[in-house]
């Protein structure tokens, strides 16, 4: 036989052959794994404890991770210890710190502790949520962890549980914004093969301001739009989408025979946090019957303060899909997205394939919700239990006050920098990020990035507005303390 095996050579053999393999060395017992956990919890603890005495950055040498790292893997089982030794030796190195209290960096991407244990207990349930029938309790949690988020944060009742739309848990925004540019394009496609014939989705635009993430961009390439039907619409001078040239761009893209389909706002710019007027846009979306998508990735956490709420989740009653990451700022340890639907049809209707080998009597009863059809991919993490997890152990009005100290900390480095005569904010403060440059020009505001991030207690990173280089400070790191951010503007103002 061409597996040269014992399982040709007669039922006797094969007995044999499976008594040899009694010993099943692929297998961890609960006892093996309590073991296991008790080691691992000390490379842990330690972990947490030190973010402030790494360099915030990794100082890695591209290749120096990879080097250490044998090229084939180990045949036979290797102690923990070694593992754990190796954890230290070759993986700490190249990690770099987002718990630090100097990551002001990108935006905040929290672990939240009560997050991690979330996580753990999913990855014990082992629960791959594909269909309401393959796991129960990770559909109806994550239904009501939506519903807890959305009455927390102030969302408009078309998103709740048991209505027209509801909520689902994407992995990422990027995985949110295509999903429902794809239920758009179809929702557009099919009402004009009704009126038309056809299904092409050519003449498709879709709109976002030019502050807008990369992540639409690449969603309309991807669904077939094109990027170059992807308009990006002025700004007004605070890089909020100004609604008045959405409405022309619309309307000299009807006039030359194309159809509006898509329109991102963002509540929470990447650049510099800006805030789309969500409410005059929506008026402009409807009047062409394009859908109108609520990117609020990083600022839609600060929803939960009710200082902020009003802010963030204005003209969300008028939006198709409103989504944010509770993986950024709120602490759900990446990756966790949550999307709302005014109505969830047209997503489903993109989303649903039925093959025979996944055909139940829950689905085809109809009461359950299969959140296969809400997304791209099939199966799907627990993430619910992160979340259930953070909101039960830590509860909203913990968090709502992170949002707010977190805001205030961002206001004491704001007083240094208006005190200083060389440096000034290139866009007002949104809540915990600021956008701070030289006033001498860009060669200048690039040596103040190099130094802020020669320096290993702090991490900083760039964009251009108006042109013009800008570093951007974004306070939101769980650790980060009034100390750290005294400690980082004395730094800057002695860097000038
Ligand atoms: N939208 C905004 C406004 C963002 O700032 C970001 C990332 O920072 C994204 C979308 C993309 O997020 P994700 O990594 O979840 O796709």
């Amino acid at each position: 036989p061409s597996d040269g095996g014992a399982f040709a050579c007669g039922g006797r053999n094969r007995t044999c052959e499976v008594a040899r393999m009694s010993a099943r060395p692929w297998r961890r017992s609960p006892e093996d794994f309590a073991a296991d956990i008790e080691q691992a919890i000390g490379w842990m603890v330690r972990h947490m404890g030190d973010a402030s005495e790494r360099s915030v950055w990794s100082r890695a040498q591209p290749g120096e991770v990879g080097s250490k790292i044998p090229k084939t893997p180990p045949s036979e089982p290797e102690p923990l210890k070694d593992v754990l030794r190796d954890m230290q030796k070759i993986i700490e190195p190249g990690l770099v710190r987002w718990d630090a209290p100097g990551w002001m960096a990108w935006f905040p991407s929290n672990s939240h502790p009560d997050a991690m244990l979330g996580d753990l207990l999913a990855s014990v349930a082992a629960q791959p949520g594909m269909l309401w029938t393959s796991s129960p309790a990770c559909t109806e949690l994550e239904t009501r962890m939506l519903e807890w988020l959305r009455t927390a944060m102030g969302l408009p009742v078309c998103f709740a549980e048991g209505g027209l739309g509801g909520g689902v848990i994407q992995d990422t925004a990027s995985s949110a914004v295509l999903a429902c540019m794809i239920a758009a394009r179809d929702r557009a496609t099919q009402s004009r093969a009704t009126r038309e014939g056809g299904s092409a989705c050519s003449g498709l635009v879709a709109y976002a301001s030019e502050q807008s993430h990369s992540s639409v961009l690449k969603a309309t390439g991807i669904c077939g739009i094109g990027r170059d039907n992807l308009r990006l619409v002025p700004t007004d001078d605070a890089f909020r989408m100004d609604a008045d040239s959405l409405a022309e761009m619309m309307k000299h893209d009807v006039d030359a025979g194309r159809q509006p389909c898509f329109c991102v706002a963002t509540v929470g710019t990447t650049g510099c946090g800006a805030i789309d007027p969500v409410a005059a846009i929506a008026e402009v979306c409807r009047s062409h019957g394009a859908w109108l998508h609520v990117d609020a990735a990083w600022a839609g956490t600060a929803a939960l303060s009710s200082r902020h709420r009003n802010t963030i989740v204005a003209g969300a009653s008028e939006a198709d899909s409103w989504t944010f990451n509770p993986h950024k700022w709120m602490g759900a340890s990446f990756d966790c997205s949550c999307l709302w639907l005014a109505d969830r049809r047209p997503l489903i209707d993109a989303m649903s394939i039925e093959p025979e080998y996944l055909r139940n009597a829950a689905t085809d009863g109809g009461d359950v919700i299969d959140y296969r059809d809400w997304h791209i991919q099939l199966g799907r993490r627990f993430r619910a239990m992160k979340l259930w997890v953070l909101l039960r152990r830590t509860g909203v009005s913990a968090l709502a006050n992170m949002v707010d100290f977190h805001v205030s900390l961002a206001k004491t480095i704001e007083q240094h920098i208006g005190a200083h005569p060389k440096l000034e904010l290139a866009a007002p403060r949104s809540l915990s990020l600021l956008c701070i440059r030289h006033v001498d020009g860009d060669a200048a505001t690039q040596q103040l990035l190099d130094a802020v991030n020669a320096d290993d207690r702090f991490a900083v990173t760039h964009c251009t507005l108006d042109g013009r280089l800008v570093m951007r400070v974004a306070i939101g790191a769980l650790s980060t303390e009034l100390a750290d951010v005294e400690t980082f503007s004395e730094y800057l103002l002695a860097a000038m």
